[in-house]
């Protein structure tokens, strides 16, 4: 991360901003208005990513905003520029995602200071060890005078590329369920217990995947996802008497995706009732939705029209920072076609063409944005 942030700081260096790096690791950068008591305009993306990642998700969305610098030339607009490389966002090291945006957003708890990776250091000691006081977090809250937050990112899915379009406005952020479900049968002799007196957990649970599957196609925008099994004892020559897996659930209306999951929590206990088993399940993640910006999903819009592409809307099924600043300020996001909806993935690429048209559509997103009475008058919702 201290070369990632020694490569940024060399390219931003020559652009006239003043840069610091904020006591939760995110680089700030600051590109000045015409007026030094104008209002700002965020836009940022994060540096970290996944193990045996690929070389665009998060850090493309960082490099545009810096792109965007450099193409002002110099030219100053009526509100300053803030651009923002978040630190853990994909929360891969301490298992929490999202901590440097969370702390611009004031969003970010004391507690989270103690949390410890696989290592055994914590938050708290990696922040020193970087040489950042812990204790200066809330200082790298957002300005209040920040109008709105902006984030350029690779769609990491296949819908931009089926369409054969280069770039797309988001319009919400997924909401997330995930649960743990258990159903349990009895163990027994693979090869003396008769078919009809099993009471398989795997083959049960086997059923109620292929509902769960069934049930997520027919509802427009749902994704439904059984990512992990495990089952006891684990034999080839022994009926599962446990089965363990997960469901992940996700929409971008709450309520589509809370009756989805009602459904599937119903058809569990039909499934182990009629096979005589029984099932039990634990929630470990309920996550609203978040709907970006109208006003900004409309200029995002017209920008992306600007530069001779057909505008499109679309849901993010994955989480962003953007998702975290909404909370606070007026939030959107632009998508990058994804080749072959590939991602967290070493083949993850981008198309030059689609990054040059990304450049374009944030011209002229900030032209309109610099020249839209409305967008000033949005700061006081922050
Ligand atoms: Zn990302």
């Amino acid at each position: 991360m201290r070369e990632c942030h020694h490569e940024l700081l060399r390219w931003l260096q020559p652009l006239d901003v003043a840069v610091h790096i904020d006591a939760a690791g995110n680089v700030r950068a600051l590109y000045p208005a015409v007026h030094p008591d104008a209002p700002r305009l965020l836009i940022g993306s994060h540096l970290d990513t996944v193990p045996n990642a690929g070389a665009y998700d998060g850090i493309l969305g960082v490099v545009l905003a810096i792109a965007l610098l450099e193409e002002l030339r110099g030219r100053r607009l009526p509100f300053a520029i803030e651009v923002v490389g978040f630190s853990e966002e994909e929360g891969v090291r301490f298992g929490s995602p999202f901590i440097g945006s969370r702390a611009l957003a004031g969003t970010l708890d004391q507690g989270i200071l103690n949390v410890r990776d696989a290592r055994g250091i914590s938050v708290r000691q990696a922040i020193e060890e970087f040489g950042l006081n812990p204790e200066e977090i809330s200082r790298a809250q957002l300005a209040d005078e920040t109008l709105a937050y902006l984030e350029f990112h690779i769609e990491q899915g296949p819908v931009l590329e089926k369409l054969n379009l280069p770039l797309a406005a988001v319009e919400a952020i997924a909401g997330q369920s995930r649960l743990e479900f258990t159903f349990m049968g009895r163990a027994n002799h693979a090869g003396t217990t008769p078919m009809h007196l099993r009471c398989d957990a795997i083959a049960a649970a086997a059923e109620w995947i292929g509902a769960a599957e069934r049930a997520a196609h027919e509802v427009p925008g749902l994704v439904a996802t059984v990512g992990k099994i495990e089952a006891k004892p684990g034999a080839v020559n022994v009926i599962a008497g446990e089965a363990r897996l997960t469901l992940d659930v996700r929409h971008s209306s709450d309520g589509v995706r809370t009756r989805a999951v009602g459904d599937l929590i119903r058809q569990a206990q039909e499934i182990a009732g009629r096979r005589a088993l029984s099932v039990r399940e634990s929630t470990l993640l309920c996550q609203g939705a978040v709907a970006m910006d109208g006003f900004l999903i409309d200029e995002i819009q017209k920008a992306i029209a600007q530069t001779g592409s057909q505008p499109h809307r679309m849901v993010s099924g994955a989480g962003h920072d953007a998702m975290i600043l909404a909370a606070r300020v007026p939030s959107a996001m632009i998508f990058l076609r994804t080749p072959g909806g590939v991602s967290h993935d070493p083949a993850e690429s981008v198309a030059v063409d689609d990054v040059e048209r990304a450049i374009a559509c944030g011209l002229y997103l900030l032209d309109q944005l610099a020249s839209s009475p409305e967008f000033y008058t949005r700061t006081n919702r922050a």
